[in-house]
């Protein structure tokens, strides 16, 4: 991955660290008696992939045990995914709390939304919560809104947040008063569990063959679990901590002790939403279609919002720049692009020397000349691949069109313009898994096989890039590893 020396016929490893890699004739010059020579026979040995935007702690708590996982990859039909909750309540403790995690609209066949009655009656002595696969909302039974207080915490803060059935009971929960709930189960299961989960989670994006990850969007209360499995062990990769940011409030991160296998490095926030809840801020709208209208609950005509007006979306920025963190910056749909490239124009000549680079990401509707306004001011995008691989069927079909669905993640045309990007797989939304960005990145063929907007297709020399040497690059490493900085000028 390396451009000085694109390729090399040999690696040399001492104590379990690479020491040279380059021509045979070199390497073998450090034989030892303890050296293994393995003959690759004609296969690719890979440098280890680097995924800049992830979420390890996040998924540990979200999809660890004893969280069940019904997303449609492995339980494809409505009733089978009932199905599995009935038979993990049948095995519950009395009054356990029961979460369910993987609830898709857009891909679970025969899939409605299940009535209070029908969840009290899954789970008659238990608090049970049913949540979408993007952790955007939640159905909630009696029991688990009694558990959670929130027939008593119906305040003003939650009110829109609550949905209410045609009996005028609250069952529906989303945004924060769902994530409300769910944090109130991480809770009830406690520390040792998300330590125990965290260390399954870290290992998953070892064995898939990342050595460095970063989590997005970290929280202070979360930070502990990360220290406590510091104390225990050293983690199996490496973790770039971007801190969340909120609304006028000072960024003080303290977070990581600041060596290479732990360390903050930005902040992050999200300027707009989720396509699958409509929260993505788009020029076009959405189809109004049976998914938007009846199975999403979309309006018609949805375009989608972005989270803050233009001034407080400067102001987040601003306190960022100004203080000298890395910004990343979730922007999904078009409109809310529009507006953090103005900001970043606006806010890059106030200070020229901020601490780049910064991104954007996800990119999911970027439209071609956005990409080009966003190399001329030095930013790079970082794409999420296994959205269009898993979901861009529907996304075509039934919410964008073919014009507009097959212009998403447009890595293609920043790949062309020499923007270094990043491709990531956003667990706890997907798993992480490089060869999933990959596939998608060198085919854009959809699970399905279907393919999206080919001539966004990359090459394979290219798509890795984005796996390894340029997401090293969107996480500072460059910075950090002076043999780097010459690789990557
Ligand atoms: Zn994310």
């Amino acid at each position: 991955m390396n451009p000085a020396q694109p390729l090399a016929t040999a690696v040399a490893v001492q104590d379990g660290e690479i020491v040279k890699v380059g021509a045979t004739d070199d390497v073998v010059a450090l034989r030892g008696p303890a050296t293994d020579v393995v003959d690759l026979e004609g296969a690719a040995l890979l440098p280890g992939f680097v995924e800049a935007h992830g979420h390890p702690l996040f998924s540990a708590l979200t999809w660890g045990d004893p969280v069940i996982d019904i997303r449609a990859v492995h339980t494809p039909t409505y009733q089978a995914a009932l199905a599995k909750i009935r038979r993990r309540v049948a095995k519950a403790q009395p009054g356990e709390y029961i979460l369910a995690v993987g609830l898709d609209p857009t891909l679970h066949v025969g899939m409605r939304e299940p009535t209070l009655d029908e969840l009290d009656e899954l789970a008659p002595d238990n608090p049970l919560s049913v949540t979408y696969f993007n952790f955007h909302g939640s159905f909630l039974n009696s029991k688990a809104i009694e558990a959670c207080g929130l027939d008593r915490r119906l305040t003003p803060d939650f009110e829109d947040l609550i949905i209410r059935d045609s009996q005028g009971r609250p069952w529906k929960f989303c945004e924060n008063a769902s994530w409300y709930a769910r944090d109130i189960f991480f809770e009830k299961c406690g520390k040792d569990r998300a330590v125990r989960e965290l260390r399954d989670w870290v290992s998953k994006y070892a064995t898939a063959g990342y050595t460095t990850s970063a989590e997005m969007g970290m929280v202070p209360e979360w930070a502990g679990y990360f220290d406590a499995l510091r104390q225990q062990e050293t983690l199996p990769i490496r973790i770039r901590v971007y801190e969340q940011g909120f609304l006028d409030k000072p960024y003080v991160s303290k977070l990581g002790s600041g060596d290479d296998h732990f360390k903050t490095i930005g902040i992050k926030f999200w300027a707009d939403g989720s396509v699958f809840v409509g929260t993505a801020a788009v020029t076009n709208p959405y189809l109004n279609t049976d998914l938007t209208i009846n199975k999403l609950g979309l309006p018609r005509d949805n375009r989608g919002q972005e989270v803050y007006t233009r001034e407080e979306q400067k102001r987040l920025m601003e306190a960022a720049i100004s203080q000298g963190w890395q910004l990343a910056v979730h922007t999904q749909g078009d409109v809310t692009i529009d507006v953090t490239l103005d900001l970043f124009e606006e806010l890059l000549r106030a200070f020229p020397n901020a601490n780049g680079p910064f991104r954007l990401e996800h990119c999911t509707m970027m439209r071609p000349d956005q990409v080009e306004r966003a190399h001329k001011l030095g930013l790079v995008c970082s794409f999420f691949n296994p959205l269009a691989y898993y979901w861009g069927d529907p996304m075509r079909e039934d919410m964008f069109g073919p014009e507009f669905g097959e212009e998403i993640l447009p890595f293609g045309t920043a790949t062309r313009l020499g923007m270094r990007i990043s491709y990531h797989c956003d667990s706890p939304m997907t798993w992480p898994d490089p060869l999933v960005c990959l596939y998608f990145a060198t085919t854009r063929r959809t699970q399905s096989g279907t393919v999206l907007g080919e001539g966004e297709r990359v090459g394979i020399g290219e798509a890795l890039k984005a796996l390894t040497i340029d997401a090293a690059h969107h996480l500072q490493m460059d910075v950090e590893h002076p043999a780097l900085q010459t690789i990557c000028g």
